[in-house]
């Protein structure tokens, strides 16, 4: 019993960094299943289209959309990762800043801000690509 009023104690100094440690697992663990999801559906793509390339554009639109959809669900995640770890990504050159930062230190960049409406637009250069690490660098990140 006497344990029991130790592990209370203890638990109250860190449990706002374990619901954040926690916050940020659950977070990685749904990145990490929208990027799987988005090669599947990059592999449904290429699958339609081979079995019948002259299928209705349409469908395939349908596919690309849900990957835009899932992109942009990464792309507000990520941003609540970092937020929880205390920093922004730079948009324009991917430098790690500290979130109460309105400006990149790097190239001067304006940060978004989780507020901003057109947060979740894509931007040109936020296609997919194997080579990007972006989409899979969730575990990457040691300073944890
Ligand atoms: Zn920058």
């Amino acid at each position: 019993m006497g344990i029991l009023d130790k592990i209370g104690d203890v638990s109250k100094g860190v449990s706002d960094k374990t619901k954040s440690m926690s916050e940020v697992s659950n977070l990685k663990r749904k990145i990490l299943y929208e990027e799987e999801r988005i090669v599947e559906i990059f592999t449904d793509i290429g699958k339609k289209y081979y079995k019948n390339p002259n299928e209705d554009p349409a469908n395939l639109k349908l596919l690309c959309d849900d990957i835009d959809t899932r992109r942009r669900r990464i792309k507000k995640m990520r941003f609540e990762l970092n937020g929880i770890r205390g920093y922004k990504v730079c948009p324009k050159c991917d430098a790690e800043v500290n979130e109460r930062f309105q400006f990149c230190g790097r190239c001067g960049a304006r940060l978004p801000e989780v507020e901003d409406d057109d947060f979740m637009s894509l931007e040109a250069n936020d296609y997919y690509t194997e080579s990007s690490n972006q989409f899979f660098n969730a575990d990457s990140n040691k300073t944890l």
